[in-house]
């Protein structure tokens, strides 16, 4: 075990779509799956590419109507790669005598490698060395690097380098009922004589894809004399090469790829760029060693450094292995991109690559290291504000309704229908009743603006968006006189067990304590950006939206009204009615079912519905106490008027987390944050649990078909801030540390209002120094001391003097 590597030694073709997705190798603007490189699509692999934001529509006639889904597309496939002996078989993994095998993907310098030993039916014995990488300098570029030696042989071998584009979308067996041929060809050809190159066009929304790849062979480090050959066909391309080699000898064979598309910035066309660019990339090793450093870069960033009591390094890898995806997923080349966070990463094809309110548990790990990725990933909220106005105009409200899930141009992407595959029936998908994304939003934008002070951002761009959401939500609010109080109707909250009353014939809840406190939450904050925003751009903003004195008195009035609903005396009620549902007898289908985590699936196959029990997939009022403190929370209550003692917030949590089957990876790491500080061991098991959530893919098969990006980013955040106990408000960075048992000293390198500070935190101590001379100096506390930090300075605190 090595903290910097994700290491198979052994081959497991049943694994295989799971290790493809965790080994997934990309840039923030295109993801290849760790599929090897001679493989297909033929159930066992599954070789898919993904752009960021590539998406495309089809139509499928399916339980008796007709609906659209817009899905993330998979490319054609860059990497094929394959061979074969004295003009036998194809080679294939399965059907040779593996001696010995082992693949690592190398977090550090960004690159996956296989290698095998492997004996053929002949008897004759193989060596193969791959490297991949998909370059996190030159986001158009990606390489494959084949090195075979013959061991006890001599022969002709003939090589097959490929661009594949006959390619499906065929990695959900969920979806496989639906339309799934995106791709249509526009050219296939031969460049030069290493040189080939195919383009091919998303049939809906017209995106032209563009790949070269140049492959050249070596012997023993010198150029051979090959005879290649070209296949051909209007969506595929390959050269076949014929190269002898003798006993002992090594061939290698580059691959260096190029990918551009019609949606890019500065070319001239993207065949054009993709062919251009294809012949002047160096070699191989230039392309790693340029890799290396990009990467080291970003650890330079963003790593954590722990030390841990029983020196276990998997913690660490793990951590490690996140970061990584993250920065796969959203780089700094989505900065002039058009693009969100995807919930599953571009590693695969689950929920269509869509946009949901995950980017709410990974921001604040980016705000904290790299808050210019932030900045530009909320950009894609800006960019569809008029279709969340449309939206929320079509549904009767004002302002801006974000949709549930979104994907190009910011309609609602939330299917309409859902396949239970235990039960084999499509039902009815209500999930678009979660309103609270927009909370979401409006929250990221404030963060944001919390951790860098970036006042341009928040004027321009940040203000708008949180304006117009708290538009929404007072539109929204609906005013009850017989108890005089606001309420919001017929939503869905976090927690998606839960879509309507038992037996109703309407979908949506009344008073969804999450969504109403959000909504007053975000109605405040409405007010604050007000406040200080530049007098100017607040008479422009005024004047553009129409704001008057009457509407923001309105909103006021609702942040100081919204109905709460209680039961069981302290018990913030997850909706209106929650306290009439019937307790689940949860041994009974633990003991019937094995695991329970998608409840949902088990109960509606047998003729029920979670929705007349009080069993949640994941935290909903317990969100509350993962994005605000108890004493941010106790003034929402005091301004609403409820009682508020701090004693109830441990008793919510045990009632909840009793109630909760953790159907969403996401839910651990809210549950291990809000039990960080009272309950540290089950905390730490949740974080575990959380941790384990992609590696060992505890859901039961969704792993292969991309990892989640949000609790992945969620576990490393609830170290960075849950940890060191990190809050940004009032311009003030606190610190309240509380490491894990296990965890007996932290370094992480943060970001906060332009200076970038070393953090160190040990069981006596906590230090931390500014690196930054040339900005302004930051205010830092613990507890109630307060200090001045400049760059060149180091302010410690002593830990145990305040326990005591
Ligand atoms: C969860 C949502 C989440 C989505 C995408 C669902 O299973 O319930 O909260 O946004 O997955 O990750």
């Amino acid at each position: 075990m090595n903290s910097w590597s994700l290491i198979y030694d052994h081959y497991e073709p049943e694994e295989e779509a799971l290790r493809e997705a965790l080994c997934t190798v990309g840039n923030g603007y295109f993801c290849s799956r760790g599929a090897a490189p001679e493989a297909t699509d033929d159930g066992t692999h599954y070789p898919g590419t993904y752009l960021a934001g590539g998406y495309n529509r089809l139509t499928t006639d399916i339980a008796g109507q007709t609906i659209e889904n817009e899905d993330l597309v998979n490319l054609p496939n860059w990497l094929g790669l394959t061979f074969r002996i004295e003009g036998g078989d194809w080679f294939d993994l399965r059907q040779v005598k593996i001696i010995e095998f082992r693949q690592e993907l190398d977090l550090k310098r960004g690159f996956l490698r296989r290698k095998v030993r492997f004996r053929d039916e002949q008897g004759r014995t193989t060596r193969l060395d791959q490297r991949r990488l998909v370059h996190m300098g030159n986001r158009h570029v990606a390489a494959l690097c084949s090195n075979l030696v013959a061991e006890d042989w001599a022969g002709e071998i003939e090589l097959c380098s490929s661009l594949d584009g006959r390619v499906i979308n065929n990695n959900v067996e969920r979806y496989r009922d639906l339309s799934n041929r995106h791709l249509e060809p526009i050219r296939a050809e031969q460049v030069d004589a290493e040189s080939i190159f195919l383009k091919m066009r998303t049939c809906q929304s017209r995106i032209e894809i563009a790949m070269a790849a140049r492959t050249r062979i070596t012997v023993d480090d010198a150029g051979e004399k090959q005879d290649r050959q070209l296949e051909q066909e209007e969506d595929y391309i390959a050269q076949h090469s014929r190269v002898q080699v003798d006993q002992n000898r090594e061939i290698r064979i580059e691959k260096i790829v190029t990918l551009f598309t019609s949606r890019d910035e500065a070319i001239a066309e993207c065949g054009l760029e993709a062919r251009k660019t294809v012949q002047r990339i160096g070699d191989f090793d230039a392309l790693l060693q340029e890799q290396t450093w990009r990467w080291n870069q970003l650890w330079d960033r963003f790593d954590i450094k722990i030390e841990e009591k029983n020196g276990v390094e998997r913690t660490r890898m793990i951590l490690r292995l996140h970061i990584f995806h993250l920065l796969q997923s959203v780089s700094l080349h989505a900065m002039d991109l058009d693009i969100g966070v995807p919930a599953r990463g571009w590693h695969g094809e689950a929920y269509r690559g869509h946009i949901f309110w995950d980017e709410l548990f990974i921001f604040p790990l980016l705000n904290l290291r790299l808050p210019e990725i932030t900045r530009t990933l909320l950009h894609y909220r800006s960019r569809r504000l008029p279709e969340a106005r449309a939206l929320a105009r079509a549904a009767g409200y004002q302002g801006a309704m974000f949709p549930w899930q979104s994907g190009s141009n910011g309609r609602e992407e939330s299917q309409k229908f859902h396949l239970n595959p235990k039960s084999g029936n499509w039902l009815p998908d209500n999930s678009r009743l979660q309103r609270h994304v927009n909370a979401a939003i409006a929250y990221n934008v404030w963060q944001y603006y919390q951790v860098t002070g970036d006042m341009e951002y928040l004027a321009f761009y940040g203000a708008e968006i949180i304006l117009e959401i708290a538009r929404f939500w007072a539109s929204m609010a609906r005013w009850n006189k017989e108890i005089g109080r606001f309420e919001i109707l017929g939503v869905m909250g976090p927690d998606e067990y839960h879509d309507a009353y038992p037996g109703a014939d309407q979908p949506g809840l009344d008073n969804n304590a999450y969504t109403n406190i959000m909504a007053v939450w975000v109605l405040i904050c409405a007010h604050d950006v007000l406040n200080i925003l530049p007098d100017d751009r607040r008479r422009e903003l005024n004047e553009s939206l129409g704001l008057t004195e009457a509407e923001l008195q309105k909103w006021d009035h609702i942040s100081r009204s919204m109905r709460l609903i209680f039961h069981d005396d302290d018990i913030i009620s997850q909706f209106e009615g929650y306290d009439q549902l019937a307790e689940l007898d949860w041994s009974f289908y633990r003991e019937k079912y094995g695991d329970v985590i998608r409840l949902d699936r088990v109960l509606e196959a047998a003729g029920d519905s979670p929705n007349n029990y009080k069993c949640s997939k994941q935290a909903d009022v317990l969100m509350l106490f993962y994005l605000f403190s108890a004493e941010e929370l106790g003034e929402i209550f005091q301004r609403l008027g409820y009682p508020f003692a701090y004693e109830t917030i441990p008793k919510n949590i045990d009632y909840y987390i009793e109630r909760t089957s953790h159907g969403s990876t996401l839910s651990q790491v809210v549950h291990s944050w809000v039990l960080a500080r009272s309950n540290r061991e089950a905390s730490w098991e949740l974080f575990n649990m959380a941790l384990r959530s992609d590696i060992d893919d505890i859901q039961g098969g969704t792993t292969p078909e991309g990892i989640h990006l949000g609790a992945m980013a969620g576990t490393v955040d609830l170290i960075q801030r849950g940890s060191t106990g990190i809050e940004t408000r009032g311009g003030v960075l606190r610190l309240n540390p509380c490491l894990p048992r296990e965890i007996d000293n932290l370094f992480i390198r943060v970001r906060y209002r332009g200076q970038a500070i070393d953090l160190s935190i040990t069981r006596e101590k906590m230090t931390l120094a500014g690196r930054q001379c040339h900005v302004d100096p930051i205010k830092v506390a613990f507890n109630q001391e307060e200090h001045t930090l400049s760059g060149g300075e180091t302010v410690t605190f002593n830990l145990l003097e305040t326990r005591q």
